[in-house]
């Protein structure tokens, strides 16, 4: 094990357990929108259904359990970043409750971070490294071995096909200092030019638009913004099911706001709007660019702040003057009545936010289509204030994290692979040789696929993250997987459809079992720690990495990054002078007690004393390139990338399921109480009219066909989804085998959201 040493368990006390925590039921009543389609599709939450026998889990402490200890984290599940108190029996984690003190989620869960705990304990966890014998089959083998191997074969594949034949596949779900280590071990140590994460598949269109808008990806909202908007729009997001506890806040909010929805669908967060706007599928770009027209024609902007803090409205005015509403009304399906009503709230509100999420991020054309919003958001001088913002909510627990210090897309801390001037600074910090840095941000997700395909990429290194089940047409990935030379596979279950093809497997400690940072959606800090003992012979990613690095002869360049501690320590360093700067946080111990510390919070932030509670970006209306001002970018929607037809005269839309799932199901499937809370069949909803043309009834057993491939799935005739548009659930591991593989041109973000199907009986 080469001196690497497991963590030790948290031992810290930090309070004991108040007699007010709280229990499920009460975040249940909290959740009213949320609660009634739980209701709605699962049946009643009863006590029993919540008890899952042997185990405490979701609030069901039982009467005179006292814990020894309490300490808190974040929660590993999704971008909201919740903070949860943790209690503690002899060291170990044996139950939660969310926390009444931190500012995200004021005393709620939702019941995915209720059962985090669950996840830890299944069956399935990968505890010793595998790896694939003569015959196929994967054997239990020891660290030594394995670590000789996969350098060995690493080294074989780069000596045979080139340095740049090696890819690695990373994630949202590690905290930042272990996808900060695997990012420098990968590109600096074994030379790995070509490395992508999932957060490809979510964030990376609203990271996009930010840099090319702003000059940085800076989310600018902080989530009081929920309590402090007069009109919230939302574009393509349905927090009521994806972020209950963002949802909430909305429903706190005291201003007796509008709430205005875009949305194919009348999700549940369209159920709850003052306005919904169902626009055909992929047509907010063309209404965000109508409604624009509508504004700026009427005088209804800020034309003060426009010509001080933009540039290119003239061009955009008149760029917008073909979206008549003629036009408009064409394109989205919706009356111009609508329209106009849509401008008019707008106007006649002081604090307008605007939210989007996967709806424009997982489009072909999301990037423009966020830039719709973000050109909104500026022009009527909806920035910088309580209430406002081009509000981008994340998806994964660090998908922020990940944005900025994965190494992939952007050089650590958001610098600039392609500027000498940042390489050069973080070379310094690393004391490496600049020559190890790579003058470019190498391939996307999508052309490490392609790589595999041309016979480019011969070895691929993938980390938490589950591609077989959630990369766009599934087929052809399946297929692709096969051509590699060796796949090695990091993850803590052994038992995902990408984990059961590797050729090496390496079993990996979970959230809880381990410690670091996460960054969530608000760009606020959060901690983590190891409150479990990891099972077998798992190691956090964290040691992983280090031991990759030891057994590479990389040891002595890595020697500095010894525990996650020291590589924020690093990580400080390296964001000291950028957008993100927080170099004047201490330590992990400060983030913890402040509640979590949003970024940028620097050294000189520090002497003006501790961070505030709630803090947005851009109040001074200066934006992050040399000018100082925003860019205003558009471009001419383009058609659905995959128009329906006779033969498939159907519009697939996909999306998440319930609150009660999350992404691939690794985790969520193995909590028999979340197991109750959502559907157990793949379905696809449609609409009566639809299913009655095709001569099909409730709960009948169905094919979905794409060009693709086909599912199975039970018909569920609903209302609330339109004629010619039929909406599946990412969740099943059969969905992708229908969606296209088209991508956002300048995000590189797969277009999961729309492709044309058919439907028949299946029987
Ligand atoms: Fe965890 Fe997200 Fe649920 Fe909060 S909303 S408890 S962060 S999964």
């Amino acid at each position: 094990m080469s001196g690497i040493d497991r963590l030790p368990i948290v031992t810290e006390t930090k309070k004991r357990v108040s007699k007010h925590a709280p229990k499920l039921a009460d975040s249940l009543k909290w959740m009213g929108p949320f609660r009634s389609l739980v209701h709605a599709r699962s049946g009643p939450l009863t006590s029993e259904l919540l008890r899952e026998p042997g185990q405490f889990g979701l609030g069901q402490t039982p009467k005179g359990f006292v814990p020894e200890h309490v300490t808190t984290m974040v929660c590993g599940y999704c971008s909201t970043g919740c903070g949860l108190r943790i209690l503690l029996k002899e060291s170990e984690a044996v139950s939660l409750t969310p926390s009444t003190e931190y500012p995200v989620n004021l005393g709620m869960a939702c019941p995915k971070g209720w059962e985090a705990l669950t996840a830890l304990d299944a069956p399935d966890r990968a505890t010793v490294p595998l790896l694939k014998d003569a015959s196929g089959t994967l054997q239990e083998t020891n660290w030594d071995t394995a670590m000789t191997i996969m350098v060995e074969r690493i080294r074989d594949v780069q000596k045979e096909h080139g340095p740049d034949s090696v890819a690695f596949l990373s994630t949202g779900q590690i905290a930042t200092e272990e996808m900060a280590l695997l990012g420098a071990v990968a590109k600096f140590g074994l030379g790995i030019r070509h490395g992508d994460g999932n957060t490809r598949q979510c964030m990376a269109t609203a990271a996009t638009a930010y840099k090319q808008s702003f000059g940085f990806d800076a989310p600018p909202f902080t989530y009081a913004d929920f309590e402090e908007s007069d009109c919230l729009v939302f574009v393509g997001a349905n927090p009521c099911l994806a972020h209950p506890i963002m949802w909430e806040r909305v429903m706190r909010n005291r201003r007796n706001p509008d709430i205005i929805v875009l949305d194919p669908r009348r999700t549940e967060t369209a159920m709850n709007a003052t306005l919904h706007l169902p626009v055909l599928p992929k047509s907010d770009q063309s209404l965000l660019y109508g409604i624009t027209r509508i504004l700026i024609e009427r005088g209804w902007y800020d034309a003060e702040f426009v010509e001080r803090h933009t540039n290119g409205f003239e061009e955009y005015r008149e760029f917008l003057q073909s979206f008549t509403l003629e036009r408009v009304t064409t394109e989205t399906g919706l009356t111009a009545k609508q329209i106009e009503t849509f401008a008019e709230r707008i106007h006649a509100r002081e604090r307008v936010s605007f939210w989007w999420t996967m709806g424009v991020n997982q489009s072909y054309q999301g990037t423009r289509t966020a830039q719709a919003i973000i050109n909104l958001a500026l022009i009527t001088g909806n920035i910088g204030r309580p209430g406002t913002g081009a509000n981008s909510i994340t998806g994964q627990c660090n998908a922020m994290g990940s944005r900025l210090f994965s190494n992939t897309t952007s050089l650590l801390g958001g610098h600039d692979f392609a500027s000498p001037i940042d390489r050069a600074k973080v070379a310094e910090i690393l004391d490496i040789d600049e020559s190890r840095i790579p003058t470019d941000s190498g391939w996307a997700y999508n052309e490490i696929i392609d790589g595999i395909r041309d016979g480019q990429i011969k070895a691929l290194w993938v980390i938490a993250t589950n591609p077989a089940h959630s990369w766009i047409d599934q087929n052809a990935f399946s297929e692709l997987i096969g051509n590699l030379d060796f796949l090695v596979v990091q993850d803590m279950y052994h038992s995902t459809e990408t984990a059961v093809r590797a050729d090496l497997l390496l079993p990996a400690a979970a959230w809880g079992e381990k410690e670091g940072t996460f960054i969530n959606s608000e760009r606020r800090l959060g901690v983590l720690k190891k409150v479990r003992k990891a099972p077998g012979q798992a190691l956090s990613d964290y040691n992983i990495f280090r031991l990759v690095a030891e057994y590479a002869g990389l040891g002595e360049m890595f020697a500095d990054w010894e525990s996650p501690a020291a590589a924020f320590q690093i990580l400080k360093q390296i964001s000291a002078g950028q957008f993100c700067d927080f170099s004047g946080i201490k330590d992990f111990r400060a983030i913890d007690e402040a509640g979590g510390i949003q970024w940028p919070y620097s050294e000189v932030d520090a002497n003006f004393g501790e961070p505030v509670t709630e803090r947005r970006l851009f109040a001074d209306g200066r934006f992050v390139f040399p000018d100082g001002r925003a860019r205003i970018l558009f471009d001419e929607p383009k058609p659905p990338s995959e128009p329906t037809s006779p033969e498939y005269p159907l519009t697939l839309l996909t999306g998440r399921g319930s609150a009660s799932q999350w992404h691939t199901q690794t985790r969520t499937s193995k909590s028999a109480v979340l197991r109750r809370l959502y559907p157990q069949h793949q379905y696809v909803e449609m609409h009566p009219d639809d299913a009655r043309s095709i001569g099909i009834r409730p709960q009948q057993s169905v094919f979905v066909e794409s060009v693709r491939g086909k599912l199975k799935a039970r018909a569920v005739l609903t209302l609330t989804i339109p004629q010619g548009q039929v909406f599946i659930p990412m969740h099943e591991n059969t969905t992708n085998q229908l969606t296209k593989a088209v991508f956002d041109p300048h995000s590189k973000q797969p277009s999961y959201k729309s492709c044309a199907v058919r439907i028949r009986p299946a029987e």
